[in-house]
């Protein structure tokens, strides 16, 4: 036999089982986003090398070794997203959506980083990104927090909480970087080696540490929120009353950094304590400088990226089970005609109701096993074709889900009782006979 080929270490199959909860995430933050006005991009997987260099910044984890790149068949070097905001950055400036405008652009879709796998961390991941432009103001960043709030509501999700911090302007943040350096080439024996290394290529990464001895010289280094320059510290308190006003709770995480550069004024986490390690599930803030960066006029912008695995892992850990409508009919074909018929008659019934789900019994079988299968599709009706029935134009109709009896109805009749059934009417049509 030939060997069988295995996934990729790090990307992983969702099979139809898990695709539920995907699909309960999908389509809750669709309709979340849908109703706050928001408006979906489909973007390329790949990107030219260069921008995510020039967005992401050259000393982050992500540009230094996580990237998949590759040089395409032109020599031209390319690589698989490893995050969505820069491309979504470089279709609006591409397509005229930012200049002088006000745009709330949603986008899913997966990820890809070479990162060390494990729980809530892998090399092909989903996220579902959400960036805004034009809007200058808190009541923005406060709106994206709102939204991110109404979709844990949605998902039957509660151990979600919300972290907020600032990151200042530029100029209050290099004035920082500079307190902050000197302070930890202070204590550089006490910081693990990844940390030493950022000190001077990334030195507010350090702040992301979870090694415990860096940790312990972190909780008394000198803090942003300090320093903070007068226009992002006016922000930050309009924000905080934005999220009292409206009864969010939060809690104001000095040490909270982001692993891009090109953050300013707000951050923000949805962090969770039932994943481990792996607990942020939505990480966001503002980027004011970050289409001016890429060649665009000055705008500003803010946004966020949920972790798809990682949401849907909690709503596993949460025992969430998305409400999902059965079939309503899985039709029973037993006999030489009737399997000829039934695939037809299934066709049938989905042309005179267009929402039925009707699942037709394909391959045969006794009658007692298309029965079993029936049952397990958690159909609410079987419907019985033998031959005799083909020939009289009659079916069975057999609930599953009640104890009534099997009725027999003309074939005819039963397409004129189903006609044009809204999809919540379909069974309900039936069982009301
Ligand atoms: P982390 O600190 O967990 O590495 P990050 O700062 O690299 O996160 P972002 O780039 O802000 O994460 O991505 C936003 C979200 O995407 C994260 O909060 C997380 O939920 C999810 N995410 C990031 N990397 C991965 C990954 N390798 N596998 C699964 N989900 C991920
Ligand atoms: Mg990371």
């Amino acid at each position: 036999m030939a060997k069988i080929i295995q996934a990729v270490r790090g990307m992983h199959d969702i099979l139809p089982e898990q695709s539920r909860l995907f699909r309960h995430l999908d389509s809750t933050a669709r309709a979340v986003l849908g109703a706050y006005g928001y408006e979906e991009m489909r973007l390329p997987l790949v990107e030219s090398t260069e921008l995510f260099a020039r967005t992401i910044g050259a000393a982050t984890d992500i540009v230094e070794k996580e990237m998949y790149t590759f040089a395409d068949r032109n020599g031209d070097s390319l690589s698989l997203r490893p995050e969505g905001t820069a491309g979504c950055v470089r279709a609006g400036i591409e397509n005229g959506l930012l200049h002088n405008q006000m745009q709330r652009l949603w986008y899913a879709g997966a990820m890809f980083r070479h990162e060390r796998p494990q729980k809530g961390r892998y090399r092909q991941f989903h996220q579902i990104g959400v960036e805004t432009f034009g809007m200058v103001g808190p009541d923005i960043d406060a709106e994206l927090i709102f939204l991110t709030q109404r979709l844990w509501a949605g998902l039957g999700l509660q151990d979600v909480r919300l972290q907020i911090n600032s990151l200042g302007s530029p100029v209050a943040r290099a004035a920082y970087r500079e307190q902050l350096v000197s302070y930890l080439a202070a204590h550089q024996a006490q910081l693990d080696e990844d940390s030493r290394r950022r000190l001077h290529t990334n030195p507010l990464r350090v702040l992301d540490s979870k090694n415990p001895d860096t940790q312990t010289v972190i909780a008394n280094a000198p803090c942003l929120l300090d320093v903070l320059d007068e226009e992002s510290r006016a922000h930050f308190d309009t924000l905080r009353a934005m999220l009292d006003a409206a009864g969010v709770a939060y809690e104001v995480n000095p040490r909270l950094v982001r692993g891009l550069d090109y953050y300013t004024k707000t951050v923000f986490e949805w962090i969770t304590d039932r994943l481990g390690a792996q607990g942020t599930v939505c990480a966001g803030g503002r980027y004011d400088g970050l289409v001016e960066q890429l060649g665009g006029r000055a705008t500003p912008a803010a946004g966020f990226a949920l972790g798809v695995e990682r949401v849907v892992a909690l709503l596993e850990e949460a025992a969430v089970v998305p409400a999902e409508p059965g079939p309503d009919f899985y039709l029973v074909a037993v006999g030489e005609q009737a399997e000829r018929m039934g695939v037809v008659w299934a066709e049938q019934l989905r042309t005179a109701a267009p929402e039925a789900r009707v699942i037709g019994h394909c391959g045969g079988g006794s009658f007692k096993s298309q029965l079993k299968r029936a049952d397990k599709s958690g159909a609410s009706f079987a419907l019985i074709v033998g031959d005799e029935e083909v020939d009289k134009g009659n079916v069975g109709v057999k609930p599953l889900r009640a104890e009534m009896p099997q009725q027999t109805w003309a074939w005819r009749e039963l397409l004129t009782q189903l006609a044009g059934a809204r999809g919540d009417e379909v069974s309900r049509r039936l069982a009301a006979q």
